[in-house]
């Protein structure tokens, strides 16, 4: 009999992991990557002995599959893809491929915004109650990696929505949806309800087992839900005191989550990350953890103790009595309001690079009530200073990152914050958002 021939498309962390998956499982594979592929990628292809092409796409060796996996940074609108739709050749995700190859527990995390920091902080929980659990989607080791080489009891998995695009028979025993605002539209052709559409593919195939754990504050997701069948048990988490439904709510500064006729409380001094969006995101985390029964004083400390993933607010350095945060991960407007909002002190802000469409008037009240002074850090800065021109007396544009640092040190004074909060993708100035929170560190640390 014919062995089933497995194209891969794109060969980096979820390719490759999908590749040696699918060698396992006995399929015929091809990988196919139109760039140059990554060192560490092509030794592992050639440890597996799976055989590759690179800087081109031969369609002759790939419209013979049976299925392709699609890395989710490849996007369907191209005509290699739109060619695979109409020869009928099903094409999925990496999450959807190895989600057929296990039997473990999987707790996905989608959402515009707090995602990584969610599903780590899920992760720091589940290691500190000893459970054998795996960390995977869009960070760290690609699941399907660890499918083929690891025996895991439980998955935590970041779920992008283009991963959920290719998404159809997997299920997620806990699904979490923390937030909906616009971002990556020119995936989803300007059409904000395709966006929507796709991240609450996270419900599919979820039944009356299954938990369903979402933001009942974010009006995007409630209007939705009125609309769409859910089949898992809801538990909603908000910051309305006046909720009584199981799952978690805010009182009097306190977070408490109701879960099982059992109930957790703490004050919101004793979580580890401040700022409203973590009170969300921690809420999220202690649900999920209460639904498969770990104990409530482990949950409590991992609330506590957990560090910050890098280049989310994360604090650098006082010098001369000003604090350098770097929020280089907020690259759209939702993430950089959060940033803001959770500021305690005048901020001097740098912000700017590649606008995917950026409506900056969301932000404008915020601006006028703790921003003193600008510095635009990307090639075109004509929208920022169009929006907050009439509200912020000093904007200054900046050329790279030490004269951006420079800038800002001349507006702050002691007691003030400077926070790189871009909204705005690096790729103008910088490799990605990681070099660009980097050399923000550097800069600050060459003071
Ligand atoms: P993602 O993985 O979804 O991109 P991250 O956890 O990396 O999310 O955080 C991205 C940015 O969003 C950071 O700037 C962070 O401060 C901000 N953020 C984190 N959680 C939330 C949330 N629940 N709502 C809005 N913004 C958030």
């Amino acid at each position: 009999m014919n062995r089933k021939r497995i194209i891969v498309l794109g060969a980096a962390e979820s390719g490759v992991g999908s590749a040696i998956l699918a060698q396992k499982e006995g399929y015929d594979v091809f990988v196919s990557d139109k760039g140059k592929i990554n060192e560490k990628y092509k030794n592992a292809l050639l440890q597996y002995e799976i055989s590759f092409e690179e800087e081109k796409h031969s369609t002759d060796l790939i419209f013979n599959a049976d299925e392709v996996i699609k890395s989710p940074g490849i996007p369907d609108h191209i005509p290699l893809i739109k060619s695979l739709a109409e020869k009928g050749i099903p094409v999925i995700s990496e999450i959807e491929f190895a989600g057929r190859y296990t039997n473990a527990f999987k707790i996905c995390i989608t959402g515009s915004n707090g995602k990584t920091t969610t599903t780590m902080w899920i992760y720091h929980v589940l290691k500190s109650a000893g459970l054998n659990a795996g960390l995977g989607g869009n960070v760290g080791q690609s699941f399907a990696w660890q499918v083929a080489e690891e025996n895991y009891d439980y998955y935590v998995l970041e779920l992008s929505s283009f991963q959920l695009d290719g998404m159809f028979d997997f299920k997620a025993e806990i699904a979490i949806l923390l937030n909906i605002t616009p971002d990556h539209l020119d995936r989803y052709d300007y059409k904000f309800e395709n966006y929507v559409d796709s991240k609450f593919r996270i419900l599919q195939n979820q039944d009356e087992e299954d938990a369903f754990i979402y933001c009942a504050d974010d009006d995007v997701i409630i209007e939705k839900l009125s609309n769409v069948k859910c089949n898992a048990k809801q538990f909603p988490f908000t910051l309305n005191s006046n909720f009584n439904k199981e799952g978690a709510h805010l009182k009097e500064n306190k977070i408490i989550v109701n879960i099982k006729s059992s109930t957790l409380t703490m004050t919101l001094e004793e979580l580890a990350l401040q700022g409203k969006h973590n009170v969300y995101n921690g809420m999220a985390a202690s649900i999920s953890s209460r639904l498969i029964d770990i104990r409530k004083d482990t949950i409590k400390q991992c609330l506590s103790d957990f560090q910050n993933v890098p280049h989310r607010l994360e604090f650098v350095a006082t010098i001369h009595g000003i604090d350098y945060i770097n929020d280089s991960k907020a690259t759209n407007v939702n993430s950089t309001w959060y940033a803001l909002e959770s500021m305690e002190s005048e901020v001097v802000w740098i912000v700017g690079g590649v606008d995917k469409g950026n409506d900056y008037t969301e932000l404008s009240s915020l601006v006028e009530e703790k921003v003193k002074g600008i510095v635009c850090l990307g090639l075109d800065n004509s929208k920022v200073h169009k929006a907050f021109n009439n509200i912020v007396p000093n904007i200054i544009d900046a050329a790279n990152m030490d004269e951006a640092i420079e800038f800002a040190g001349r507006l702050a004074q002691h007691g003030d914050s400077v926070l790189l909060s871009p909204a705005c993708a690096s790729f103008d100035l910088f490799e990605n958002y990681e070099e660009r929170g980097d050399k923000f560190k550097e800069s600050v640390y060459k003071l």
